[in-house]
């Protein structure tokens, strides 16, 4: 978050201002909570017959919860966000057998330090591959262009990094499922922890510098239209309002070439 905009990371983590889940990731949390149960099942239980019965044991303790009860949503609102999310769990079949995966660990809570940096995450899995151990994230969003992918790649690599400390084995592989989807995947070598690790030590500089001028400059941009706290900042406003104009200026002289 800091990298993406050090005015939105003050806004959360300094000023703690609420930053609610929405749609999208409350529907990815149900989706891990059922996958997670379900990599727990002996191999030749991982059926989707199983998840079902496992989306329905678990779903009246998530809607009970205070983030879903927080969405508000009616009854159809709610059968569509049950809907997404099973899309989500019956994705992991397009990607690969569950059946066949030898499970090491499922939401395994790591700590460590890397490159001076405390290190803290909640791994979605850990496998037994056939070339060694394979870390591995689940993701419900879509998956980046090819272009965006090593930035993508940056979080399961720093999980992949904390494992290898904690677990002081080395992963061979580290993976983003993009349920339904594809995998997008990188080999874990000595090499790309490294510069993942420095980029987290220096981006760990850089808030350590900025909290002390307490100096938050606002990167302002498309992704300025999904923050929270956009209210709370006139650049990130006045950035929203512009690409509105320019967009319906752009419409409106597209619909005068057509007329
Ligand atoms: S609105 Fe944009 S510039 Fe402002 S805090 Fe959010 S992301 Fe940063």
């Amino acid at each position: 978050m800091f990298e993406q905009c050090p005015r939105r990371w003050r806004f959360r983590y300094v000023e703690r201002l609420p930053d609610p889940p929405g749609v999208p990731a409350l529907v990815g949390s149900f989706a891990h909570l059922v996958l997670e149960a379900l990599l727990q099942e002996d191999p030749a239980d991982r059926t989707p017959a199983r998840a079902r019965t496992l989306a329905r044991a678990r779903w009246p303790e998530f809607e009970a919860d205070y983030d879903y009860a927080a969405l508000g949503l009616g009854e159809a609102e709610s059968r569509e966000f049950r809907w997404k999310a099973w899309k989500a769990v019956e994705g992991l079949w397009a990607l690969e057998d569950p059946a066949g995966v030898e499970v090491v660990a499922t939401e395994e809570k790591v700590e460590a330090t890397l490159g001076g940096v405390p290190f803290r995450g909640v791994v979605d899995r850990i496998d037994e591959g056939p070339d060694g151990m394979v870390v591995t994230d689940y993701k419900s969003g879509r998956p980046p262009s090819l272009r965006f992918a090593p930035k993508r790649l940056a979080q399961v690599l720093l999980y992949a990094a904390a494992v290898a400390e904690y677990m002081d084995r080395m992963p061979v592989k580290a993976r983003l499922l993009y349920l339904g989807q594809r995998v997008v995947d990188t080999p874990v070598t000595e090499e790309t922890l490294e510069s993942t690790v420095e980029s987290l030590a220096s981006t760990w500089v850089d808030i350590g510098t900025a909290c002390a001028a307490d100096a938050f400059a606002p990167r302002t941009g498309p992704l300025c239209n999904w923050c929270p706290y956009a209210a709370n900042c006139p650049e990130g406003s006045a950035d929203i309002e512009r690409r509105a104009a320019e967009r319906a200026a752009q419409e409106e002289s597209l619909l005068r070439m057509a007329g």
